[in-house]
């Protein structure tokens, strides 16, 4: 199949359960089936299967993309992380698995019900403790802990995974707050592969993020300030180094 063919698939082609990005059902469930789920921790398969029901199961994070992350988690060894749009917590109790004893969490979004549906897997998986949910759209608290110029550079490692019209806000205030070295992880930046295709081949419920995407994807690989690597693991994942 060459590149042009590609492009006339539509968002139907593209876009499968998950949603994943790789244009091969069967080679994505190679994948998760050879490499991810033998080695997906037991808490992590119990919260995806408590979450399998929900209306909108499909926007936790893709195990694959997660398998990556907690790779990223165990070399920074982060004690100090943040994460931003937790629905019933799949990324936040990878998260909270892979860190320290004593590595913090502070994870942020207004949903306090879908938080509440991980919840007791994450009591049962002893760790609990590092985790500070705060209930509350995402900018705001960003905005409150810059006031105070102790928490700059104090971060280790930062996870997005909200409102894509927003990422850019979230950039700007996550590079502040994000040490020198730091990691910052982006999740969704190939939206379903609708970024690589035209606007009238996109559902039109689909198009805004589309475009907030794109121009987030341009603008990071326009700053200076980070190292990026850009991988088309689950939806996408685009991860962000901070070098000064
Ligand atoms: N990381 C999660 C999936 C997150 S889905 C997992 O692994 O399962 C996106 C979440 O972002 C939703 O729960 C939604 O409530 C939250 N969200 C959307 N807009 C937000 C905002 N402005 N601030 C904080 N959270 C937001
Ligand atoms: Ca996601």
């Amino acid at each position: 199949m060459n590149m042009d063919e590609d492009t006339t698939k539509n968002w139907k082609e593209v876009n499968m359960p998950n949603p994943v990005i790789l244009n091969s059902q069967k080679l994505y469930q190679y994948i998760l089936e050879t490499s991810v789920y033998p080695r997906e921790p037991e808490p992590l398969k119990q919260l995806r299967d408590a979450t399998a029901n929900h209306p909108q199961a499909f926007i936790g994070m893709a195990p694959d993309a997660g398998q990556l992350m907690a790779m990223l988690l165990k070399l920074v060894n982060p004690t100090k992380t943040i994460e931003i749009g937790v629905f019933t917590g799949y990324s936040l109790l990878l998260t909270a698995l892979t860190i320290p004893d004593h590595g913090k969490i502070t994870a942020i979004d207004m949903d306090q019900e879908a938080f509440e549906i991980g919840l007791p897997i994450i009591r049962k998986a002893g760790v609990q403790h590092k985790i500070d949910f705060i209930q509350s759209p995402a900018q705001p608290v960003l905005d409150k802990l810059l006031e105070d110029t102790d928490n700059e550079g104090s971060f280790d490692f930062a996870f997005v995974d909200a409102d894509k019209g927003n990422y850019w806000n979230y950039h700007e205030r996550l590079v502040k707050l994000i040490k020198v070295e730091g990691i910052i992880i982006y999740d969704n930046t190939l939206w379903g592969g609708s970024v690589a295709l035209p606007e009238e081949a996109v559902p039109a419920s689909k198009r805004d993020w589309r475009s907030s995407t794109i121009h987030f994807n341009t603008s990071v690989s326009m700053d200076p300030r980070i190292q990026i690597a850009h991988v088309p693991s689950g939806d996408g994942i685009l991860i962000c180094r901070r070098i000064y």
